[in-house]
């Protein structure tokens, strides 16, 4: 049955998501339709290094086939547009799995960037870009030859479905892929040479394979009127044609006349010599953003480039480019980079290898050319290349200067930062060796830098006399940090503090811990230390906190196993209370980062997030209050309930989370209740399992404490 099947079409639907990025390219009104052929072209040139990598292992791979070309063959008759490659091929699982039934992570945010006013040039970004000839064609066919299968055609007018037939009759490729696109009716410009010669000049200059494009070309020729009579009534295509011009008409009474001969040949339209190659001065930015744009898909200029060659020992060329934005899977763990492409002597190896840049750096974009390395290299021997890891080093050097280079311009870097400074955090946290060069490209906000970022270096310039240590706070957001109660004393010092308000800064910071030897400090851990005192403060301060010693113990009788310790704050002005966390713990932002990693080792988090230290502001009213009515009854009810309200509260303006908001609500509607004198008794007695609040008749002395 199954070889009877094979002869016949098959059908398949397309993929749900397909079908629906299908329509949209269809229906949507969009005038830079030429992007298309840089999509198929870009494929048909990946298809080839695919082969030509498999042939530096295996030379007969390329027996079927041994020239790599692109060719591009208009066809006006018929009003089609091939694109033929002697690619990799595909064979009849790879048309239905990659041209149909299995939707890649980019289609639907491709879709959803296009709803969101993105632009359809973006499509190659998504990796969806295959689609985008219905963008100026009705109709799709592919014919394609894999060296491990036969020859087979895929065939859609969209609409929900494709088909696949094996091809027994048509014109035999040998190995790769042709894609015939039937053009709609007003996209017929793209059957025009000077068209395509363009385009390809525009989007596809740098492909590393001949691009031959199948031209006419019209010579005149001289025959006999008579001869000519015949033949100029009924033209044939690619034969002679009548040159019906004046000077025909007023020499008319000769023996000769003119005519055109038509004739057809490749002609190549791009140039060949890799970019790499040529001398950076001789090369515009322009030249630089057309090769960036053909080695990556982006429809936008590169943001910066260093194009530079290492000589000596090891040798070899580079071109690196920092994109304008960060791609919309930037740190999708399943994606392969694919984004420094490696060739040995000229030679495409390959664009995925891990080894040449380390993952922080996955955003950087470009080429190297090695002269060292064997052109049979093989994925298992490139792990262990020690030429490779030369290479990487010098890569990362590279970069870290471009980086530097950027942030020579306050605008660009700007737009750096915005872009890619998770990466520099990742780096930061990753690479030891560069972690101190590195934390001058880090920028923060603070609490004196306004709408600016600052970085550690400013920083630095405008700290206090006898400031010895860097402050910084993390948390969920600027707006949650700037107010934060544990600024209020670094505030009142006139100490800057640094926001950091990204999850990676959390991890960056635990490995950076100092700049220019000046110690990292946390403004919400253990153990901030504010000197600069007289000694009237200190003795001051002691007798202050010998008074509060006792409320301290109480405290944390009441709270228990809530908090590690209680104690005399040294940090907070305004505020009653707040928490810290152990110089070595977690902070609030870090406890809320791994609340949200859902596969969190979960022992970890409790031995982690355990530490919680409350700190009391003995200057503050409601401490002092408190402190009293404990003093006058160690049993108060009310010193209960209001410690419970104090430390949810201080859990909140310290950047925790609540585990039981419910709770939380309820005592804050009942001191509501009681501030609005309303006697609800049906309430009280839903509430029954809550600690009551306050005893009858002290209501209103409450309120106004708390206020
Ligand atoms: P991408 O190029 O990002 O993978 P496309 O939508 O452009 O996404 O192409 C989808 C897939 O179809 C490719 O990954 C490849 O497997 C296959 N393909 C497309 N064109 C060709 C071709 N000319 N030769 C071989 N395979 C091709
Ligand atoms: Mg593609």
């Amino acid at each position: 049955m199954a070889s009877d099947v094979q002869m016949e079409t098959e059908t398949f639907a397309f993929q749900a998501e397909i079908n629906q990025l299908l329509s949209l390219i269809i229906n949507t009104f969009y005038s830079n339709k030429e992007i298309f052929l840089r999509e198929l072209i870009s494929n048909s040139s990946d298809a080839l290094d695919k082969i030509r990598f498999e042939s530096l292992t295996d030379k007969s791979k390329l027996d079927a086939q041994p020239e790599l070309f692109i060719r591009l063959v208009p066809d006006k008759a018929n009003k089609t547009l091939s694109i033929i490659d002697s690619g990799v091929g595909m064979t009849k699982s790879d048309l239905v799995n990659n041209l149909g039934t299995i939707a890649r992570s980019g289609t639907k945010e491709f879709m959803e960037a296009l709803q969101a006013g993105a632009d359809v040039s973006m499509i190659g970004q998504f990796g969806v870009g295959f689609y985008s000839a219905y963008l100026v064609a009705d109709k799709v066919v592919v014919t394609t030859k894999h060296n491990d299968d036969e020859q087979y055609v895929w065939e859609s007018q969209a609409g929900g479905s494709f088909t696949v037939t094996l091809d027994t009759e048509g014109e035999r490729l040998g190995r790769g892929t042709k894609i015939t696109l039937f053009l709609k009716d007003d996209q017929l410009e793209y059957l025009e040479e000077r068209r395509l010669k363009d385009l390809v000049k525009k989007h596809s200059e740098f492909i590393s394979y001949p691009i031959y494009l199948w031209t006419e070309k019209t010579t005149e020729k001289e025959i006999s009127d008579d001869e000519d009579e015949d033949a100029s009534e009924e033209k044939k295509e690619g034969e002679v044609e009548e040159v019906d011009d004046d000077k025909d008409k007023d020499e008319s009474k000769k023996k000769t006349k003119k005519v055109k001969e038509v004739s057809h040949e490749w002609a190549q339209i791009n140039k060949q010599k890799p970019i790499w190659l040529r001398k950076p001065e001789e090369i515009s930015k322009e030249e630089y953003a057309s090769f960036y744009k053909s080695i990556t898909n982006d429809w936008e200029d590169h943001l910066a480039v260093k194009h530079f060659s290492v000589e000596g020992q090891l040798e070899f060329k580079a071109v690196l480019f920092v994109p304008r934005r960060a791609p919309f899977d930037l740190f999708d763990t399943r994606k392969k980079m694919n984004n420094i492409k490696l060739y040995v002597r000229r030679v495409f190896i390959m664009d995925n290898c891990e080894e040449l840049i380390p993952e922080w750096l996955g955003f950087v974009k470009g080429v190297v050319d090695s002269d060292d390395l064997p052109l049979n290299i093989s994925r298992e021997t490139l792990q262990q290349n020690k030429i490779l890891k030369v290479i990487r080093k010098n890569l990362v050097k590279k970069c870290i200067e471009l980086f530097f280079e950027i942030a020579e311009n306050k605008e660009d870097y700007a737009k750096f930062y915005e872009a890619f400074s998770k990466n520099l955090k990742l780096g930061v946290h990753e690479d030891s060796q560069n972690r101190a060069k590195l934390a001058d490209l880090l920028r923060y906000h603070s609490t004196k830098s306004g709408d600016e970022l600052t970085s550690l270096k400013d920083y630095v310039t405008r700290m206090k006399e006898g400031q010895k240590d860097i402050y910084y706070i993390t948390g969920e957001s600027r707006k949650a940090v700037e107010n934060s109660p544990f600024l209020e004393r670094l505030k009142k010092r006139g100490y800057e503090v640094l926001f950091m308000v990204d999850a990676i800064d959390e991890y960056a910071v635990g490995q950076l811990k100092e700049y220019d030897g000046k110690k990292l400090v946390s403004a919400t851990k253990e153990g901030l230390k504010l000197d600069e005192e007289t000694e009237e403060e200190k003795k001051r301060k002691e007798e202050k906190k010998a008074a509060f010693e006792g409320l301290c113990k109480i405290i944390k009788d009441i709270l228990g196993d809530k908090v590690e310790k209680v104690v005399v704050s040294d940090r907070i002005v305004d505020s009653p209370c707040c928490l810290v966390t152990g110089e070595y713990g977690w902070t609030a932002n870090m406890e809320r980062i791994m609340k949200a990693q859902a596969l969190r080792d979960s022992s970890m988090g409790a031995y982690m997030s355990s530490k919680k230290t409350m700190e009391i502001n003995p200057e503050n009213g409601i401490m002092e209050e408190l402190r009293k009515r404990a003093d006058a009854d160690k049993n108060d009810k009310s010193v209960k309930d209001l410690v419970m309200l104090l430390f949810e509260t201080a859990l909140l303006t310290s950047g925790f989370s609540l585990d039981d908001p419910n709770t939380f609500a309820a005592r804050i509607h009942r001191m509501l209740k009681l501030g609005l004198n309303i006697d609800d008794q049906d309430a009280e007695e839903e509430d029954a399992d809550m600690p009551a609040l306050e005893e009858e008749g002290a209501e209103e002395s409450k309120m106004e404490e708390v206020d």
